[in-house]
């Protein structure tokens, strides 16, 4: 099977960074993946948020397959037609000004720590007194480069690799006081992902929000929201922050904003923007006319065809359904989510990955986050009928945890209580 021969050969050849699921998938259609065997799987993870119009989207795939045959890359010290069209329409929908556009999210929160660096500069030209330490919160997740890693707060992600970037703190999540306890004018950024992904899906409170704007406005230090993973639709709005009316000076996306091609970008105030003069930073593939193309035919047709209401109405059928099923099974304690976006948290790490896993057995791909949150971020055109499909799956897998013996045939098993 092609599957063993690529497992043996990866063992050897790559770095041993990932625990691969045992499956193999070679094409896929809407909202189901194909493995080598043609055998389909719902999925409801969308490669992690990225996949966002599902699989064979004719509008992704032609504009892809137009610019393929077109142009595939110029670098930076050019024009081309898609820079500015794109740009637009992201300033459009986010509220801000201008774009920086670069390759992956990691590679977009750099560019936004480096940004707030260097407005100090200009902050301190006018007269100003700020620091240059960044304000982070527990839990967060930001990336895996130096300045990403020494902002997200995981040790396992961080301390391998100390010393790290100085001068980050961590404060708890949604609380308000350990924030304006912590915050003084030493900061240039307060740092938040405005529903914290990798962390568990944990959306940022309305009071927590507010109360970080206004203390970056009382010194002059950005607010930035890491959108990478909450951004561009998933939740229902294009930016996750739009659901607080809470406008951030900088923001950062990637994952799903062009389908499945590696893209970022940083957005900021024209405020902002300023600290940054040319040769000051840079990329050679960042902005390429391929990831572009595919951008501009991602945010068109979210437009379109009404996606964001979409995810919306599905997301809100989803949440309804899981917190049904919290109803009747008491491993859940809590359903969390906005959109498409969404975490169930069960009151056991073991039984997460079980389940996820059986999940997957049963042709459903969804995954585990923060040890016990089942993590669910699936295509932005999801119907309800795949989401009664997971409900059912799910009730079903969590009935047979309840009840470990309802479904053994093994004679020897069945009077032994034991592991009840
Ligand atoms: C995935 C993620 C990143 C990192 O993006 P990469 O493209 O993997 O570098 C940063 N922030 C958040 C919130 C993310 O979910």
């Amino acid at each position: 099977m092609k599957l063993e021969s690529l497992q043996a050969a990866e063992k050897k050849l790559l770095l041993n960074t990932y625990e691969r699921n045992p499956y193999l998938f070679t094409s896929g259609k809407g909202v189901y993946l194909q493995d080598e065997n043609g055998v389909e799987y719902l999925d409801l993870l969308s490669g992690i948020g990225c996949s966002a119009l599902g699989y064979g989207h004719p509008a992704l795939e032609e504009a892809i397959i137009a610019q393929t045959k077109k142009l595939l890359h110029t670098s930076n010290l050019f024009f081309h037609e898609h820079t500015a069209p794109l740009a637009l329409r992201l300033t459009e929908i986010s509220g801000l000004d201008r774009v920086f556009f670069t390759n992956s999210g990691t590679e977009a929160w750099e560019a936004a720590l480096k940004l707030a660096r260097a407005h100090t500069l200009d902050l301190r030209e006018a007269g100003r007194n700020i620091g240059t330490k960044f304000l982070a919160l527990e839990h967060s997740f930001h990336g895996r480069t130096m300045g990403s890693v020494s902002t997200t707060h995981k040790a396992k992600y961080r301390e391998p690799f100390s010393p790290l970037i100085p001068s980050v703190d961590f404060v708890p999540f949604n609380d308000v006081a350990a924030l304006r306890a912590a915050f003084s004018s030493d900061y240039c950024a307060v740092l938040i992902e405005t529903v914290q992904g990798e962390g568990g899906i944990h959306p940022v409170s309305q009071e927590f929000l507010t109360a970080a704007r206004e203390l970056c406005d009382s010194t002059g230090a950005l607010l930035i929201a890491d959108e990478i993973q909450c951004g561009i639709g998933r939740t229902g709005k294009w930016f996750a922050y739009q659901h607080y009316n809470v406008l951030p000076d900088v923001t950062t996306i990637a994952k799903p904003i062009a389908g499945g091609v590696p893209m970022g970008a940083m957005l900021c105030t024209e405020e902002a923007a300023k600290a940054f003069h040319p040769g000051m930073h840079g990329t050679t593939f960042g902005g390429n006319p391929l990831a572009l193309s595919a951008a501009i035919a991602v945010l068109d047709t979210i437009k379109r065809d009404g996606i964001l209401e979409h995810v919306t109405k599905v997301g809100t059928y989803f949440i309804d359904r899981l917190n049904d099923l919290a109803k009747s099974h008491e491993a859940i304690t809590e359903v969390r989510g906005l959109g498409l976006m969404i975490g169930v948290e069960l009151d056991d790490a073991t039984l997460a990955g079980d389940i996820a896993r059986e999940l997957m057995e049963r042709k459903i791909i969804i995954n585990r986050t923060s040890e016990t949150v089942l993590r669910f971020l699936p295509p932005y055109i999801l119907e309800t009928q795949h989401v009664d499909i997971a409900i059912a799956a799910l009730d079903e897998l969590f009935t047979l945890h309840e009840n470990p013996m309802s479904n053994q045939a093994s004679p020897v098993l069945a009077g032994d209580t034991t592991h009840a």
